[in-house]
This record gives structure tokens, C-alpha cells and sequence, in this order.
């Protein structure tokens, strides 16, 4: 019973993913469009004007801060494209009986701190105005332009490059763009999140020497206690830990009014599918 539980939220979260892939996967790159306005307009001493970026921008931040990193788990085009990749790599690694290849843990530590860079770097190229300049190096652009069906590539192949060597990581590495080098990713992990709607287990009711949750964790985190207000910020809502777990110990909530499947995973999708609409997104 719990193991079809487990599949059916599984499979409600490749829905829910599929469903946003299709029809809304500019908003990952609208949100980040932004972030770039607001650092171009500082930049330049320019009035912010409330732009459809910035507009986009500051409703998923509000999102993520009440509801957690549901976007980045369940409606982000690049999460999406990531697990599918890596699912589809592991799948053919399991046919032809190799091991899957993966980055050794202390690089993915070091490594993780690489997206405040990709941040900082690209806020200070518009702060400075020279982020226009560079235009045919996003690879998120690139994404964009193949997503709509747009071949016109030329003038963008270090983009181009750049994404090839995304969709390389993504293969090997569960979550690679989102834990390494999501610009978007390092904003969301700096909001300070409400702590009803952020995962946590009860300690007391694991099994013996069970570490499951953390080591499936795409992120490595190993999971606040109940009663806790502790939210990691890189906790991109992806589940892994929720549907390994054997004891159905790990939710959201507080006290009585706690869960971690369908009803709190629809309840998020349809209001941020509201959000967009209201949005025009
Ligand atoms: S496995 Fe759990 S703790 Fe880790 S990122 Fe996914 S939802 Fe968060
Ligand atoms: S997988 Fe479940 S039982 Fe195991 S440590 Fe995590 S919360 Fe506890």
C-alpha cells in the first residue's frame, strides 16, 4: 500500500513536470530576465520600471518563500530536462550492466558553491553594462531558442557549447545545473523560507542506522528534525528522500496538519499554475 502510494505521487510529480515543461518552461528564464534587468537599471542609475521579469521574479521568490523550492522540484524546464536526462542515462547504463558514473562527493561540495559565483558574476557583467555585449553565451538562451524551435544559432555557439557541456553533467549527475550552477537556484537558496511547507523527519521513528533520505539526495542534506524551523536552502523539493524513505517518515506541516503526498503536492501546483495565469506568464 505504501509503496503504491509512493508510485502514484511519483508519477503525479512526472505529470506535474511534463505538464510545466510544455507550457511554461520560458519561466525559468523570465524570473532570471528579472534579476539582470533590475542589476542592468541599477547599473545604469535607471528607474525599475514593474516589468512582466520583474513582476515573475518577485512571485516566484514570494512563492518560494511560503511554499519552498516546489518550482524548482516540479515547474523549472531545467530540473525537468535534467532528471529526465539523468533517469534516461542511468536506464541505459542499467542495459548494458555498467556502473553509472558520478562525481565523487567532495567535489559536489565544492562544487555546490559554484552557482553564488555564476550569480555574482553575471549581476556585475549587467551592473556594468556589459552583459548585452555578451549575448550568444547563455546557454539558458540557447535552451530557450531550441524549446520554441528556433534554429537561428549562429552568433550562439559558446551559448550552444555551454549547454552541451550542461546536458553532459546532467547525464552523470543527478540535479547538476540546479546544485552547481543555476543562477536562479542560488537567488531561491538565499530567500529565508517559511518553515511549514520545508521537509523534515522524525528522528526518533527511522530505522536503525537508516541514512536513505541523504544519501538519495541529489543535494546531500541530511534532513531537520520535527519541530525544527531549520529550511536548507538547497533543498530543491525533487521527493527523492520522500519516496525512499520505508518508514513514510519524512513530511511537511506542523503538529497535526502534515503530509508529503498528493494533497500538499496538488495544493502547491494548482496555485502556482494560478500564479502564472493571474500572471500572464
Ligand atoms: S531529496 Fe529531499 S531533502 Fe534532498 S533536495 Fe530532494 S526534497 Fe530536498
Ligand atoms: S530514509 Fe526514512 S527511516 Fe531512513 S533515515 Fe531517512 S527518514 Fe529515517
Amino acid at each position: 500500500m505504501a509503496s503504491q502510494k509512493r508510485k502514484m505521487h511519483q508519477y503525479l510529480r512526472a505529470a506535474i513536470q511534463i505538464y510545466f515543461f510544455i507550457f511554461f518552461s520560458h519561466t525559468f528564464t523570465a524570473a532570471f530576465g528579472g534579476v539582470k534587468y533590475i542589476a542592468s537599471q541599477v547599473g545604469a542609475g535607471e528607474k525599475i520600471e514593474w516589468t512582466a521579469f520583474v513582476a515573475l521574479l518577485a512571485g516566484l521568490c514570494g512563492f518560494t518563500i511560503v511554499f519552498g523550492r516546489f518550482f524548482c522540484g516540479f515547474a523549472c524546464a531545467f530540473g525537468s530536462l535534467g532528471d529526465g536526462l539523468h533517469a534516461l542515462y542511468r536506464w541505459i547504463c542499467k542495459k548494458c550492466r555498467k556502473k553509472p558514473v558520478r562525481f565523487p562527493e567532495k567535489l559536489c561540495g565544492g562544487l555546490s558553491s559554484v552557482k553564488y559565483l555564476v550569480l555574482a558574476a553575471i549581476v556585475a557583467f549587467c551592473f556594468f553594462g556589459v552583459y548585452a555585449s555578451m549575448r550568444g553565451s547563455s546557454p539558458w538562451d540557447v535552451f530557450s531558442m531550441l524549446h520554441a524551435g528556433d534554429l537561428r544559432l549562429r552568433g550562439y555557439i559558446p551559448g550552444l557549447v555551454s549547454l552541451v557541456l550542461i546536458l553532459a553533467g546532467m547525464c552523470v549527475q543527478e540535479r547538476f545545473f540546479c546544485r552547481f550552477l543555476c543562477p536562479m537556484g542560488a537567488v531561491f537558496s538565499l530567500l529565508p523560507v517559511l518553515p511549514f511547507f520545508s521537509l523534515r523527519r522524525d528522528r526518533g521513528a527511522c530505522l536503525a542506522k537508516c541514512s536513505g533520505c541523504t544519501r538519495k539526495c541529489p543535494s546531500d542534506i541530511s534532513l531537520p528534525e520535527d519541530g525544527s524551523c531549520e529550511t536548507p536552502g538547497d533543498c530543491f523539493q525533487c521527493q527523492k528522500c520522500i519516496h525512499i524513505c520505508p518508514r513514510e517518515n519524512i513530511h511537511c506541516g506542523w503538529q497535526e496538519i502534515r503530509g508529503n503526498g498528493v494533497v500538499f503536492t496538488l495544493l502547491r501546483a494548482g496555485l502556482l499554475l494560478g500564479l502564472y495565469i493571474w500572471m500572464g506568464a
